[in-house]
């Protein structure tokens, strides 16, 4: 692999909420892996970045919204990888670039900016009268980094996890890590999605489809849970606020608003709620996401 991975600590969580309801919780701590590459997203780069090389291609062009981890990672991983790299952004072009946005310039990405309805169709067509798109050699990663390549990046997340497990949790956007992880596990282990984006059976029927691109039969697999998305993408409350602030405080574990604030959120719901069995052994994924903060505080 061409980018440096550190180690990805797995670390316990013991409080009195975990062993009044006696089970045991960890946290994979791949917001560790990379300082600028940070979490699934590393995953998902490793197959295209590879791919991207075999083609020939010296370009990477992807897509995301202005605090987007995913526009993050690939600026960065261009710049470690020695790839020019080219965001196209949703939304309007401020002035003032965001903290996200300035890391991707900063990481040498050009920002090109569509409104929302082109962004929605991926409309690249309406992108080609950019000469420099037009002219360039790219290597295209969907929004996310959610590919087939992603996903088989993603089934080598569970390589990190050195102990046995019954269940492993993790927060999802496209559905794209959970689906890798899900054809990682032997046949006594188990998934729980924890869907951060309003839209019933949104998650549940973008699984089924990776899945079925990978001709897996999934037999039940995975559960989706779609109790703590709070509102929305990106929608976050006083109470989410404080659990994060709390659980940081408790644990020295930093979360993200978007994905894993609200994974853990649910996650401590369920288990006061009695929903794990006793004694099995719960691993949170924390996907990372913490470069986008910056736009929730202050
Ligand atoms: C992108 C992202 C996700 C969502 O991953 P999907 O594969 O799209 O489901 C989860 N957590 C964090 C921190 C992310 O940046």
């Amino acid at each position: 692999m061409e980018i440096q991975s550190s180690p990805i600590p797995l670390q316990p969580i013991n409080d009195a909420v975990t062993k009044k309801h006696d089970v045991s919780l960890f946290v994979l701590r791949l917001d560790l892996n990379h300082p600028h590459i940070s979490g699934n997203k590393l995953f998902k780069l490793k197959y295209n970045l590879e791919e991207a090389r075999k083609q020939g291609k010296n370009t990477l062009l992807t897509f995301g919204g202005a605090y987007s981890n995913h526009i993050a990672a690939t600026a960065a991983a261009g710049k470690e990888a020695g790839f020019k790299t080219i965001g196209i952004i949703r939304g309007e072009e401020h002035e003032e670039l965001n903290p996200t946005l300035k890391f991707a310039t900063d990481c040498g990405m050009q920002l090109f900016y569509v409104s929302r309805e082109d962004y929605r169709n991926k409309n690249i067509q309406s992108l080609s009268n950019y000469q420099i798109i037009k002219s360039s050699n790219y290597y295209l990663i969907p929004e996310g980094g959610s590919n087939e390549l992603g996903v088989l990046g993603c089934k080598e997340i569970t390589k990190n996890i050195p102990i046995d497990f019954d269940i492993v949790c993790c927060p999802c956007g496209t559905g794209a890590t959970l689906a890798g992880i899900v054809l990682s596990l032997k046949d006594n282990q188990n998934t729980l999605g924890f869907q951060i984006l309003k839209g019933e059976n949104y998650i549940k029927s973008e699984v089924d489809n990776w899945l079925n691109k990978f001709n897996f039969i999934t037999q039940n697999k995975y559960n989706i849970n779609e109790s703590y998305h709070f509102g929305g993408y990106a929608k976050v409350n006083p109470e989410l606020k404080e659990f994060i602030k709390q659980f940081e405080k408790e644990n020295n574990i930093p979360l993200d608003y978007v994905y894993t604030g609200k994974m853990m959120f649910g996650i401590y719901e369920l288990i006061k709620k009695g929903n794990f069995e006793k004694g099995e052994t719960i691993i949170a994924i924390h996907t990372g996401g913490l470069q986008g903060n910056k736009g929730f505080e202050g």
